[in-house]
C-alpha cells in the first residue's frame, strides 16, 4: 500500500475541480474521463437526474450490472472489503497450516490448531457423536430445581445458554470493571414485541431453530416440535424485554447490585454455583442490565415444562456447536465457515498477521489526521448551534475533549498463551475457547479496565464509539480500499470513510451518548431545556423517515432508524465542513470535472451501493436500527443545502426536502 497521507491526496486534486462562476458541473457529462480516484464511473447511471434519486444516480450502474442477492445482501464496497478481509486471513492460516513462519504469528499458534480441527473431514462422521456427548446431562432436567443445576453444568463445560455476562466498565463511574448480567434469551434473536412487523420474522426464526434440530439428528416431526417449544419459551422470556430504544438508554440498563440482589430476582436459580462456574466471586460487584428478565425467567423455572426447557437447552448446546454439525459443506465452503468461526472466535490471535499485511504506520496517521479534522469540525459547530444553551455546550466540550480515538489495532492484544487445543477435535476446542475466554471475563471483574484491548475485532469492516469508554474504534479491517485507500482523491475519502467516522463522533452526543461524560461513566451535563430542544429537531428527521416509503407499502420506522439517520446527517455535516476547511487552506485551481463536493457526495452515495434478497430486506427492515440503504443516501442529502448547490437542484426538486431538518 502506497504510503501517502490523505492530506497529500487531498493537495493532489488535479482532477476535481471547484463550481466556479460559470455554474454548477454537470457530472452527468463530466463522468468517465475525469472521475478521481476512489469514484467508480461505471457505477453512475447518467439517465437519472441526481436531483431526483442520487442513490439511482451512484449506484445505477452497478445495481444494473449486478446479478440478484440470492440471500443475504450484496454491498458493492462492504462486500469488497470482506472478501479482501478473507482472503488475507486465509493466506495468513494456509502458510501457518503448512508450517510456514508468519510475521504475527507464533508456530503452533491455537488458531492454527483451532482451523484445523474444523477443516479435518472426520467432522463429518463424529462431529454429532461428540455434540451429543454434551447433550447427556439434559437427561436430568425433570423438575424447576433441576433446570438450574443443568444450566449450571452447561455453563461450566463451556456452553452458555440463557444467561450472559461480561465484564463492562462500571457505567456509574468507579474504577474497577463491572461484571454484567443479562437474559441471553436462547440466542436465538431479542424479539422486539412492539414491532408490528414481527409474525414474518417469527416465522424466519422458527424454521431457522427447525434446521437446527435437524442438523442435530431430530427427526423432521421432533425438529417442529422442538421449536415450537424454543419459540414459545423464547417468546415467554422475551416478553419482558424492554424492546431496543429502550435498551439503548443507559439509565434503564444501570441496576448496579450484588449476588444476593440477583437471588431475590430469581429465587429458584443456583446462583452462587453459576457464578462458581463462570469463575465470579460471590461478592463480584454486578450490572444487571434488566431485572425483570431475570423475574421472568424465575417465571419460566416454574411454569415451562420439562421437555420445553430439555428442547430449548438442547437448541442452545446445538446452537453453540454448530460448526460441527453435519452436514458439512463442500470443501470450499468449509474453508469459509472455518475462516469464519477463526475470525469471530480468535480475533485477537489473527490480529497481529492481519495488521501486519494491510495496514502501515502512514494509513493510521492519515486517519488520526482525518478523525482530528472531523473532530474539529465538530467543535466549530458546538460553538455555532443556536439551539444548546452554554451549560450543555461546555459540557458537550469537555467530552469532546477526552474523546479518544483508536485507530487500526489495540495497543494490546488478548493473550492466548494458557490456552491449549489440538487438531483432533473441533468440538473439544470450541468448549476449551468459550471456557478460555470465560475466565479471562471473570478475571477482569473488579480491576481497572485495561484499555490497551478493544472490545471490537479488528478483522470487522465498521467503526464503533465505545459509549462506556468515550472512545471511536477504527478496526483495521475498514482501512482498506475500496472504503479507504491513501490513493483515492481527499474529498471522496471524505464521503467514504470520513463519513463513517463523523457518524460515530455524532453517537457520542445522541440519545445515548448525551448521558454520560467524557470518562463514559453515567453522568450528564445536558440540561432539560437543551434535550427538549435536541428531540424537536430530532422529530423533524424522524417525521421525514415516517413519511418516506419502502417495499411492500410500508414506510421506514422512523422512531426504529432514529439515532442512525441522525448520525448519518450529522457525519455528512462533519465531513463537509472538514472539506471546507482543507479547502480554504488550499484552494484549488478551477478545473473541469467533479467538484470536491461532488466528489464527497459521490463517495457517500457509492458507500452504500447494495442489493439485498427479499429476505434479507425485509428482516432488515424489521431488525435494522438503519433505513434501507437507498433511503439510508438520499434522506440526508435532502436536508443538506451544499447538495442542492453541488448539483443544482431547484427548491422543487425531490432531493431537497421541506422542511429542511437540522439538528447538528
Ligand atoms: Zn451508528
Amino acid at each position: 500500500m502506497a504510503l501517502r497521507s490523505i492530506r497529500t491526496a487531498l493537495l493532489g486534486l488535479a482532477v476535481g475541480g471547484c463550481a466556479g462562476h460559470d455554474g454548477t458541473p454537470d457530472p452527468r457529462r463530466l463522468v468517465g474521463a475525469t472521475v478521481p480516484a476512489g469514484i467508480e464511473a461505471s457505477w453512475i447511471d447518467t439517465a437519472v437526474d441526481p436531483c431526483v434519486d442520487f442513490y439511482r444516480f451512484a449506484c445505477g450502474g452497478w445495481l444494473s450490472s449486478t446479478p440478484p442477492a440470492m440471500e443475504g445482501l450484496i454491498s458493492a464496497r462492504f462486500s469488497e472489503l470482506q472478501s479482501r478481509t478473507t482472503a488475507t486471513v486465509r493466506s495468513v492460516l494456509e502458510a501457518a497450516l503448512g508450517g510456514h513462519p508468519v510475521k504475527g504469528l507464533v508456530p503452533g499458534a491455537p488458531v492454527v490448531s483451532l482451523v484445523a480441527s474444523c477443516l479435518d473431514p472426520r467432522v463429518e462422521a463424529r462431529g454429532l457423536v461428540e455434540v451429543e456427548s454434551e447433550i447427556v446431562p439434559l437427561r436430568e432436567v425433570t423438575s424447576p430445581a433441576s433446570v438450574g443445576e443443568v444450566i449450571v453444568r452447561l455453563e461450566a463445560r463451556g456452553i452458555p445458554t440463557v444467561l450472559d455476562f461480561a465484564s463492562v466498565p462500571d457505567p456509574g463511574g468507579g474504577p474497577a470493571a463491572v461484571a454484567q448480567i443479562d437474559l441471553r434469551l436462547l440466542g436465538v434473536t431479542r424479539l422486539d414485541a412492539g414491532d408490528v412487523r414481527m409474525p414474518g420474522m417469527r416465522e424466519a426464526v422458527r424454521s431457522d431453530v427447525q434446521r437446527t434440530f435437524l442438523r442435530g439428528g431430530f427427526t423432521p416431526d421432533q425438529a417442529r416440535a422442538g421449536a415450537d417449544r424454543v419459540m414459545a419459551l423464547e417468546e415467554a422470556l422475551a416478553s419482558s424485554d424492554p424492546g431496543r430504544r429502550a435498551r439503548n438508554d443507559p439509565r434503564s440498563t444501570y441496576h448496579p447490585m450484588t449476588l444476593e440482589g440477583v437471588k431475590a430476582l430469581a429465587p429458584s436459580f443456583p446462583w452462587a454455583k453459576w457464578a462458581r462456574a463462570v469463575g465470579l466471586a460471590e461478592n463480584a460487584p454486578l450490572n444487571v442490565v434488566h431485572p425483570p428478565g431475570l423475574t421472568a425467567l424465575e417465571l419460566q423455572l416454574k411454569a415451562a415444562s420439562a421437555e420445553t426447557w430439555r428442547a430449548a437447552l438442547h437448541f442452545a448446546v446445538l446452537r453453540w456447536l454448530q460448526p460441527a454439525l453435519p452436514p458439512l459443506e463442500d470443501p470450499a465452503a468449509r474453508w469459509n465457515t472455518c475462516l469464519r468461526l477463526a475470525t469471530e472466535v480468535m480475533p485477537d490471535s489473527l490480529g497481529p498477521p492481519f495488521v501486519a499485511r494491510v495496514l502501515s504506520s502512514a494509513d493510521v496517521g492519515a486517519v488520526r489526521l482525518l478523525l482530528g479534522d472531523l473532530e474539529q469540525a465538530f467543535g466549530a459547530r458546538l460553538d455555532a448551534l443556536t439551539w444548546m444553551d452554554e451549560p450543555t455546550r461546555a459540557s458537550a466540550r469537555a467530552k469532546l475533549q477526552r474523546l479518544v480515538n483508536r485507530v487500526g489495532h489495540p495497543e494490546r492484544w488478548e493473550s492466548d498463551s494458557g490456552l491449549i487445543l489440538s487438531r483432533e477435535s473441533l468440538v473439544a476446542n470450541l468448549l476449551a475457547v468459550s471456557r478460555f475466554e470465560g475466565r479471562l471475563e471473570a478475571s477482569r471483574v473488579g480491576r481497572p479496565v485495561d484499555r490497551g484491548l478493544w472490545p471490537v475485532s479488528v478483522l470487522r469492516a465498521n467503526a464503533y464509539y465505545n459509549v462506556a469508554r468515550n472512545e471511536i474504534l477504527v478496526p483495521a479491517a475498514l482501512l482498506q480500499p475500496p472504503v479507504f485507500s491513501p490513493e483515492f482523491a481527499g474529498p471522496v475519502n471524505l464521503g467514504l470513510v470520513g463519513t463513517v467516522l463523523g457518524h460515530e463522533i455524532i453517537h457520542g452526543f445522541d440519545r445515548r451518548g448525551r448521558w454520560r461524560d467524557g470518562t463514559g461513566a453515567l453522568h450528564s451535563g445536558w440540561t432539560e431545556a437543551s434535550i427538549r430542544a435536541f428531540d424537536e429537531r430530532a422529530a423533524c428527521v424522524r417525521a421525514q423517515s415516517d413519511a418516506t416509503p419502502v417495499v411492500g407499502g410500508m414506510t421506514v420506522n422512523g422512531a426504529a432508524t432514529l439515532d442512525e439517520d441522525l448520525a448519518d446527517l450529522g457525519g455528512l455535516r462533519l465531513a463537509l465542513l472538514a472539506l471546507q476547511e482543507r479547502l480554504r487552506n488550499h484552494p484549488e485551481p478551477s478545473s473541469p470535472g467533479l467538484s470536491p463536493e461532488q466528489q464527497l457526495f459521490l463517495g457517500w452515495g457509492q458507500l452504500w451501493c447494495t442489493k439485498a434478497s427479499a429476505e434479507a430486506a425485509n428482516a432488515l427492515l424489521a431488525l435494522d436500527v438503519h433505513a434501507p440503504h437507498p433511503v439510508r443516501v438520499n434522506a440526508p442529502l435532502r436536508n443538506l443545502p451544499e447538495f442542492a448547490r453541488a448539483f443544482g437542484c431547484p427548491a422543487s426538486a425531490p432531493m431537497v426536502a421541506h422542511p429542511r431538518c437540522e439538528v447538528w
